[in-house]
């Protein structure tokens, strides 16, 4: 029993295709004395794993003559000329194959490939029907070997397999839609998924798969996709070189990938072959920074090929204007400025957000850091220069959130801002100085912060200090006094003891055992930050958390006024006796006269009691357990 696809020809199965269509064959043999005329396919790939191309190359001579004449094309698609054709245009010609190209000027649109598969249609048609025709993106593909190893691999694959179009097979899958992806056959090596950009068959294959030209919204197509839906559709028609013998599709040239340029040829080990027609996909022709320079894999190759060509086609900058049909004017042809190119791309891809593939490379790169911060001191010179004036200095703010944020996902960080709003006639510019009108002023950063929109990007910098840090203990006494702003690094810290997840136990009780005492001082009883949340805290945790507020101006002028230390005096025999245990602390926060009136109360409560504060105060600090930051 014969399989279908074979004939019975004097005995031995053939495969179909020997037969059809390419009778008669009318061929004549040559005589070759240095080699065997006709490579077994061991001796074969032994040849190609060792690069030997030129070997094969002149083993292959004895092929010419039974080839029934049978032409190669070279058939290329392009709507604008760009230097990058040069990978193709200069491979080919050295290799005796010469491109000719469709599209010019046909459109602008890349998305809208219609165009390309006419082309190629268009391009058959004016061919014999027995022709082979390569047709090869233009701007990333290269030839690596003549005719004669092009026409033999492609003629072995179209009788092993019966089908007369092969296309380079790639890694990735593109555009995956209509489940093509999914539906591809698995692969025995990774290049599993049509790549339109390479493609070599039979004149007479495409005139059939192109009967007629796409027209209208047909012709608005990704010509990938089309090509993979007739694939799909028609199995039996297009082979996929996924083993790389006649044509392969490249990531990269890399030892890890498998690929190595030898012998003037491309190894790509896994599949164990040397393939003629190579096409850079992808990352293949994709901008890569090396050594602050930009390059792509298709121009390393390119370049270690054909230094000479690649020196004076793609290397150096040519910087013009094109004039209409009649002029370029060239202002400048010579080496590179890359430096200058790096920082610009640099800061496009640091400041300006900027998504593409030199950002991949370049944006947390060392040279863009040293390169950023060179143009920052150059601006903040010039600035300088300019206005006469300093850069706005930093300002520090305490964090008011726990270190599991607001969010309780670590993810953000909360202030506490007081806007600033001053009436008064210091430095006021054009009021006449010292003595001249008052002027309302307002702090620079505080409103700043304050009119910060959602949304908004801010600079930032910290932290700096670690002076109100909680002790590790959880069992202690804190006493922690603030006033105004004050609150925010205390808030922080009843965040972390009252109310964060991370800090309590499995049954939902706080970790925190001891006490926590507040005494927060504001002006009026609006003024009171976070209010409600102590207030929820004294109310769930009464035996570990007290809070007492002074307000010191409500009322009338003639009411005493209302201080943290007047609140502290009325409970210092409580206070006192907490502050002579070993395990309690004194954290205390906000504007500069806090800390002498603190200082103040507890030195008088000492003398009340016959102590002396100042040891009680030197043991504390000497032990870590006094912290106090006021601005
Ligand atoms: C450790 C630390 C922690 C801090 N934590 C906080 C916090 O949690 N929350 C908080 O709100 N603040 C905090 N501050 C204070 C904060 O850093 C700022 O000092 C405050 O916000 C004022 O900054 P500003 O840029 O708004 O004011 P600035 O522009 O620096 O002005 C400062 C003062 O000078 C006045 N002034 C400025 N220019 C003029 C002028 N031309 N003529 C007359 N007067 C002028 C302003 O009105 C203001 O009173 C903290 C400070 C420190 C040191």
């Amino acid at each position: 029993m014969l399989e279908d696809g074979w004939r019975l020809h004097r005995g031995k199965q053939i495969p179909w295709n020997l037969f059809s269509p390419k009778v008669p064959f009318h061929a004549t043999v040559v005589a070759n004395h240095q080699l065997p005329r006709v490579l077994s396919p061991a001796t074969r790939e032994a040849g190609e794993s060792c690069g030997q191309a030129p070997a094969e190359e002149a083993a292959a001579t004895s092929d010419l003559s039974l080839r029934n004449q049978t032409q190669l094309h070279l058939m290329t698609f392009m709507f604008t000329i760009q230097r990058h054709f040069a990978y193709l245009q200069v491979s080919a010609e050295s290799q005796q194959i010469f491109p000719q190209v469709m599209g010019l000027g046909k459109s602008k649109d890349w998305g809208k490939m219609g165009d390309k598969i006419n082309a190629i249609r268009a391009f058959a048609s004016s061919k014999d029907d027995q022709d082979v025709m390569i047709v090869a993106d233009a701007f990333d593909t290269l030839v690596l070997a003549g005719q004669l190893e092009i026409l033999r691999k492609f003629e072995e694959l179209e009788s092993e397999s019966g089908r007369s179009i092969v296309f380079n097979a790639e890694v990735a899958c593109f555009p995956d839609s209509d489940s093509i992806c999914e539906k591809t056959p698995p692969a025995k090596h990774r290049w599993r998924y049509l790549n339109a950009g390479l493609m070599v068959g039979r004149v007479h294959a495409f005139k059939t798969i192109l009967p007629e030209p796409l027209q209208g919204e047909d012709k608005e197509v990704n010509d990938q996709w089309w090509w993979q839906i007739y694939r799909r559709d028609h199995p039996d028609k297009i082979l996929l070189d996924t083993e790389c013998k006649l044509l392969c599709s490249l990531f990269a040239v890399t030892e890890e990938e498998g690929v190595i340029l030898e012998g003037r040829r491309l190894h790509v080990r896994p599949t164990g072959t040397v393939p003629p027609l190579i096409h850079f996909a992808s990352y293949g022709h994709r901008t890569r920074w090396v050594n602050g320079r930009s390059t792509s894999y298709v121009q390393d190759v390119f370049r270690q090929l054909f230094p000479q060509e690649s020196a004076s086609l793609m290397e150096g900058w040519w910087i013009g204007i094109r004039v209409g049909s009649s002029h370029d004017l060239k202002i400048y042809e010579g080496p590179g400025w890359w430096r200058l190119l790096t920082s610009a791309i640099c800061l496009q891809c640091d400041l300006g957000g900027v998504e593409s593939d030199d950002c991949k490379y370049l944006r947390h790169s060392v040279t863009c850091f040293w390169l950023n911060l060179g143009w920052f001191l150059l601006l903040l010179v010039l600035s300088f220069c300019v206005t006469g004036e300093r850069p706005a200095k930093l300002r520090l703010y305490s964090i008011a959130s726990s270190r599991s944020g607001d969010d309780q996902r670590s993810k953000t960080l909360s202030l506490c801002v007081k806007r600033v709003v001053d009436v008064s006639e210091r430095h006021h510019r054009g009021g006449g100085g010292l003595g001249g009108p008052k002027a309302k002023v307002g702090g620079i950063c505080s409103n700043y912060l304050c009119d910060a929109q959602v949304g908004e990007k801010v600079v930032i910098t910290g932290p700096t200090g670690n002076e109100l840090l909680l002790p590790e203990e959880s069992c202690c006494n804190l006493i922690l006094v603030a006033t105004g702003t004050g609150i925010a690094p205390i808030r922080s810290q009843l965040r972390r003891l009252f109310h964060d997840v991370s800090a309590a136990n499995p049954d939902a009780s706080r970790k925190f055992t001891g006490l926590a005492w507040l005494f927060y001082g504001v002006r009026y009883a609006s003024c009171r930050l976070y209010h409600d949340e102590h207030n929820s805290y004294r109310a769930k945790f009464p035996n570990n958390f007290r809070y007492n507020c002074a307000i010191s101006r409500e009322g009338s002028d003639s009411a005493e006024k209302e201080y943290v230390q007047t609140q502290m005096g009325q409970h210092m025999d409580e206070l006192w006796r907490l502050l002579q245990l070993p395990n309690t602390h004194i954290y205390a926060c906000g504007v500069k006269g806090l800390e002498s009136s603190l200082s103040d109360c507890l030195a008088s409560a000492a003398r009340d009691r016959g102590q002396d504060w100042r040891e009680l105060h030197k043991a504390m600090r000497t032990e870590g357990r006094y912290h106090v930051e006021v601005y």
